[in-house]
């Protein structure tokens, strides 16, 4: 059993190996000395979404959304309430779909906001249409629950 597990920095990218016993909410990065874990999800581009979705050992939930989106824009404080409860056992992404035609197309986005649950770099979970922080909280548990029983 691996004794440390492997976290994305959200300020620079670089990937962090930590103690498990750590608590990941006072850790820092070793290369840039930001907190690893804000309470807030990060916006990433293309490269930063598949840096974090293979490096990860935590599992990653993205709000895929854009700008002129009404539901998206409206789900935003939702999705920042819900990092405040999932960060530091989930790391939480905001990818703009405007700015991210090849991840949009390889995962058949056909709606947004679209949420993507991925976990050891697989999507287990995926929910089209906004919902509120307590409902995202409560799929993204139900899926982490669902996946870590049927792939432990
Ligand atoms: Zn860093």
């Amino acid at each position: 059993m691996s004794t440390t597990r492997q976290i994305v920095c959200g300020s620079c990218g670089r990937v962090n190996r930590l103690p498990v016993e750590r608590a990941a909410e006072g850790a820092r990065c070793g290369a840039c000395h930001q907190p690893m874990f804000t309470g807030h999800p990060i916006e990433v581009d293309e490269e930063a979404f598949s840096r974090h979705v293979a490096n990860n050992d935590i599992p990653v939930l993205v709000d895929v959304w854009a700008p002129w989106c009404g539901p998206c824009r409206a789900m935003a404080p939702m999705f920042e309430r819900a990092a405040q409860q999932l960060d530091p056992k989930v790391r939480l992404l905001k990818l703009n779909s405007d700015n991210a035609p090849s991840v949009s197309s390889r995962f058949n986005i056909s709606g947004i906001p679209t949420l993507l649950l991925m976990r050891g770099g697989r999507e287990i979970a995926r929910q089209a249409g906004a919902m509120d922080a307590r409902s995202i909280v409560a799929w993204t548990e139900a899926g982490l629950t669902r996946s870590e029983r049927d792939h432990p």
